[in-house]
């Protein structure tokens, strides 16, 4: 469609400035879809490790894998751009199946050098399209075999979107998943648009909630209470519970005190390299 678009514009001769912003926005997608074709094909991608840090006790329990693309010509690309174009293209299959191996790949290499099985878990984004289409109990327990990294090393983040679009077959992906002891997450909560009935239907271990509730939550008397509410519920229906968006001293001993038991956010760390990630948990953890 984008390249149709793109001929059209060149038959009728026109310079680019007269081009339909629509032509535009099509070609730069086009465009972008065939870098990243090109960098999933040639690895071109990295991850980084943002760490997780248990909040009572400071220690680092495990890093969410976080999907970087810096590009042939040194652009950096984020992964609010590049993977909408993923999900679009289908190329979230490949790039999902290549995070969970490279996570694994990384949590293996940690052990090896310390000699021992690290108490830290790796959280990968799983996207709705991958829930939908790809085999993913098939592509863990494959990272496992491989990597000789227990399932419960696992943690596999999942957005509202992925259970809406087919609830049944979301049931059974997670407990095909929590069948190879894999912990589950719902990441951003609070942001999508499903009803609180899979909270109970769904195999779920933790709530991640969404940093748009705790950016500003201490003077925001709404989202404080949202806040609240949520670490009850999650308390209620035997969760654990993540805070994103971790940005200063204050919001760390808030979360504390509330009884969150996980915080992330620029306060303890942006997301790091490997070698950073690695230095970064052993300083902490020691
Ligand atoms: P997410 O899964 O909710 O990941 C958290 C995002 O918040 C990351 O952005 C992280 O860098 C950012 N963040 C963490 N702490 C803070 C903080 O204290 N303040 C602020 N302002 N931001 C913070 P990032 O790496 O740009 O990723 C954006 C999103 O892209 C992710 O949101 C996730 O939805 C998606 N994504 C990234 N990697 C993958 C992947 O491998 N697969 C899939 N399906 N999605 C991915
Ligand atoms: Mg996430
Ligand atoms: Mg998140
Ligand atoms: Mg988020």
């Amino acid at each position: 469609h984008a390249q149709f678009a793109l001929k059209r514009a060149k038959v009728t001769g026109r310079t680019e400035i007269y081009q339909p912003i629509a032509f535009r926005k099509a070609r730069q997608r086009f465009t972008l879809e065939t870098e990243l074709r090109r960098a999933v094909e040639g690895g071109g991608l990295h991850l980084a490790f943002q760490p997780l840090v248990d909040l009572e006790t400071d220690q680092v329990t495990g890093f969410e894998a976080l999907a970087r693309w810096k590009t042939e010509d040194g652009r950096d690309i984020s992964p609010t751009d590049f993977i909408p174009v993923a999900e679009e293209s289908g190329l979230i299959v490949p790039i999902g199946r290549w995070a969970l191996d490279s996570a694994a790949r990384t949590l293996a290499a940690w052990d090896k050098r310390t000699g021992h099985t690290l108490p830290v878990k790796m959280s990968v984004n799983l996207s709705a399209i991958q829930l939908a289409r790809d085999d993913m109990a098939g592509a863990l327990s494959q990272v496992i075999d491989l990597h000789g990294i227990a399932g419960n090393r696992f943690t596999l983040e999942l957005t509202e979107s992925a259970i809406i679009a087919d609830p049944e077959r979301a049931v059974r992906v997670l407990d095909s998943l929590k069948a190879l002891d894999a912990s589950l997450a719902m990441d951003d909560f609070g942001t999508g648009y499903s009803s609180l009935t899979y909270l109970q239907r769904l195999p779920l271990d933790i709530l991640k909630i969404d940093r748009s509730f705790i950016t500003g939550m201490l003077t925001d008397k709404n989202k404080i209470a949202i806040v609240r509410a949520v670490l009850s519920l999650a308390d209620a229906l035997g969760m654990k519970t993540t805070a994103e968006g971790i940005e200063t001293v204050e919001l760390s001993r808030t979360l504390a005190a509330l009884g969150c038991a996980v915080g992330q956010g620029f306060f303890y760390s942006g997301p790091l390299d490997e070698t950073e990630a690695f230095d970064y948990m052993v300083s902490r953890n020691n």
